[in-house]
């Protein structure tokens, strides 16, 4: 695998990957969700091209930026494993050297669900994933369904400014009591983690009522935040039903409905979804 951290060596190397090439966009700290993506990417195309960079531009300024997760060492391990051929891990001043001012907003979207909570967090994602397609120029794009909002977001932007790529949502990993996968996991603490399960039990609650025919989402609000208030120690942020799309509500689910929740527990900030079956 080619470790990388300039645009100088990207413009290089890139014509040698191949026309056919993946991408796996990443903040590191990787885990079994990434790997999955790693292996989806390797599966499907000729070459996989890998990025880590811990985007300073989604993140406010009272986020975790500073004490986000950061194991560059085992990340390169999984990808050299995952038969990755070129990781690119730029820094901050190399993305966005002094004078940069662009951002990229998809407007409408990115105000729902995380971007109602984060505001300007996916104008972040939007610009630095636009500018790793310009750079990297991937034939495809994996992305995790985890992040369903995201992939919203993704979805528009690729759509409205013509990226010549297709977009692959891959499904979300998670260990096996339910908790997804996510980097955010290691702040918790034993207890916190215990709650945190709160998160995946709703959705498959949800789920099974889904399964025995109710679509109301009146009814499955009520029910699930029954569930949910139970627990204070978990504090809401949304539990939203909606066009997987648009990210806007719908009065009744139907196969493909995005039901998506996002709490905290202490100071953890967490996400899940499930599509409606
Ligand atoms: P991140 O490093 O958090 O920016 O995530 C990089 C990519 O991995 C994104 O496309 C995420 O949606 C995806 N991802 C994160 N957690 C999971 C998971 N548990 N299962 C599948 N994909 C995931």
């Amino acid at each position: 695998m080619q470790i990388i951290h300039t645009i100088a060596e990207l413009r290089h190397i890139r014509p040698t990957l191949g026309p056919e090439l993946a991408l796996v966009p990443t903040m590191g700290a990787l885990h079994e969700g990434h790997r999955s993506l790693l292996h989806r990417a390797r599966k499907e195309c000729a070459a996989v091209a890998a990025t880590i960079f811990v985007n300073p531009l989604q993140f406010a300024p009272t986020e975790d930026l500073a004490r986000y997760p950061r194991t560059f060492e085992a990340d390169c391990y999984m990808l050299e494993a995952e038969g990755v051929d070129l990781l690119f891990a730029p820094t901050p001043a190399e993305m966005y050297p002094a004078g940069n001012t662009t951002i990229l907003h998809v407007r409408e979207v990115e105000d729902r669900l995380d971007g109602a909570s984060r505001p300007g967090h996916f104008a972040g994602v939007a610009t630095v994933v636009a500018k790793l397609f310009n750079l990297i120029a991937p034939t495809h794009a994996f992305f995790g369904q985890k992040d369903a909002a995201q992939l919203a977001v993704l979805r528009q932007m690729v759509r409205d400014l013509n990226f010549n790529l297709e977009l692959i949502a891959c499904p979300t990993i998670r260990d096996p009591d339910g908790l997804a996968l996510s980097s955010r996991n290691r702040y918790l603490t034993l207890e916190e983690r215990s709650h945190a399960l709160l998160l995946s039990r709703t959705l498959r609650h949800i789920e099974a009522r889904l399964d025995e025919g109710v679509r109301s989402s009146g009814v499955l609000f009520a029910e699930a935040h029954e569930l949910l208030k139970a627990d204070p120690t978990v504090t809401l942020d949304y539990l939203a039903i909606v066009d997987p799309d648009t990210l806007v509500p719908v009065a009744s689910a139907t196969p493909g409905t995005l039901i998506a929740i996002a709490a905290s527990v202490g100071t953890t900030r967490l996400i899940d979804n499930l599509l409606a079956p």
